[in-house]
């Protein structure tokens, strides 16, 4: 990055006190996973923990409609701002890194500048987006989708976690009135631009253009994302017949988790064939005895890919190979490419001209607010496992701190239009 050239920013302490602060929130002992969902004891938490820091910053703290906190540097009334920042939930069993790494980053971003001597000349906010992961009530980005409308506030009401909790009772029982949630176009309009900042969720960045691992090479610390790849979700439902699995003779059988064997066998194939990804991560299976043979079973199918055109074929050729077994494939989400804002991107590309660009099969709240029609784009930084979604999940700490690095010089950009090779001996 020649862009920062001369640029030393002393972020170190505040990201590793920030990053020790979060660690065992919501930490599981037994395997080192995470365990963060939305609206829990462990949330709750890790909210006050958002809220004190932007206390400690003086920035302005406001939550919108869908409960997402927002930490103000300056008044997003005046102008729409600059916004900086990612979520702080997990899946089930997740890594450290995905989601709070962005918000880390952007409050080591703001003490940078502080320390810099910056004053933003538009304001500059802080996001901790809500439900990111979909863990507890099953859609994903539920924050961002609540407030630009993509999540009606009804259907987010009764959605339900595993418990049979509906999200408007786990918002009361969080000590919040469920009639408020709902669409907020003042706080969408706050948001002048968007730039998330992402761990990796794959290795391209660990591995140098001849495909060997190289960990050691800064320019490829951190890229600028393009697009989100189309993606979607379909379920499969498969017949069978409930039988005796002790007396039913092998040729009298119909066994509907055969037929599950078929989808998840073609679902590979077909991916690799097509150059796809395809996905069978959740079965149910009817009557679920250990010595029935299955009368029925219903999977879950995910699949994306690098163009919307691989990925119809890819989810063509598994129904039409289900269909087959007599089994019936039904669009559950679709969400087609996500291309992140040319000008916003053009302007990283400027700040960071080495930086590799990459796209993403993950689908992230900044592409919901692209999709919205807010500019937006995003950082990602290097994985070195290149594995997420699981304690796995790494960033090396010298990466974050690039990651820090990057950030302030786009900020600085975007805030004040200032080149961030003038910001020497910020320390
Ligand atoms: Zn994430």
């Amino acid at each position: 990055m020649p862009a920062l050239r001369g640029v030393v920013i002393e972020v170190t302490t505040s990201f590793d006190r920030m990053w020790a602060d979060l660690e065992p929130v919501g930490r599981d002992p037994r395997t080192g996973g995470y365990r963060r969902y939305a609206w829990t004891r462990t949330d709750h938490d890790l909210r006050e923990w958002f809220a004190a820091e932007c206390l400690a910053r003086g920035l302005d703290l406001v939550e919108d409609r869908a409960g997402n906190q927002w930490g103000w540097w300056g008044d997003p009334d005046t102008t729409p701002g600059v916004v900086i920042g990612s979520h702080l939930d997990s899946v089930p069993d997740g890594g450290a890194f995905d989601g709070p790494l962005g918000v880390v980053t952007a409050f080591a971003t703001v003490d940078a500048l502080r320390a810099g001597g910056v004053e933003p000349d538009v304001p500059l906010g802080v996001v901790n987006f809500v439900d990111e992961e979909g863990a507890r009530f099953g859609i994903a980005c539920a924050g961002s989708r609540i407030i630009t409308g993509a999540l009606e506030a009804d259907r987010a009401r009764s959605l339900t976690d595993a418990d049979g909790v509906s999200m408007a009772q786990a918002w009361e029982r969080a000590g919040r009135d469920p009639v408020t949630l709902g669409r907020d176009d003042e706080a969408v309009r706050r948001v002048g631009r968007f730039v998330e900042l992402h761990v990796e969720q794959g290795k391209a960045l660990a591995l140098a253009p001849d495909g060997g691992e190289d960990l050691a090479d800064p320019a490829r610390a951190v890229a600028i994302g393009t697009d989100i790849w189309p993606h979607g979700r379909w379920r499969i439902d498969i017949p069978g017949e409930a039988n005796h699995a002790g007396t039913t003779r092998i040729p009298d059988r119909r066994d509907a988790m055969i037929g599950l064997a078929t989808v998840i066998q073609s679902a590979r194939s077909y991916a690799v064939a097509l150059g796809s990804v395809a996905t069978v991560g959740k079965v149910d299976v009817i009557p679920g005895g250990v010595n029935a043979i299955p009368s029925h079973v219903t999977a879950w199918l995910d699949a994306r890919g690098r163009t919307e055109h691989v990925v119809h074929a890819t989810v063509d050729a598994v129904s039409s190979e289900a269909s087959r077994l007599g089994a019936t494939t039904t669009s559950e989400s679709w969400t087609p490419t996500t291309t992140f804002d040319a000008d916003l991107v053009g302007t990283l590309r400027a700040v960071l001209p080495d930086a590799p660009l990459l796209g993403t099969g993950a689908g992230h709240d900044a592409g919901i607010l692209a999709t919205h029609g807010v500019p937006s784009a995003m950082l990602f930084v290097r994985n070195p496992t290149g594995v997420s979604h699981s304690p796995a999940e790494l960033a090396r700490v010298d990466d974050c701190h690039h990651g820090v690095t990057a950030l302030t010089a786009v900020v600085t950009e975007l805030c004040t239009g200032k080149d961030p090779e003038s910001m020497s001996d910020v320390r």
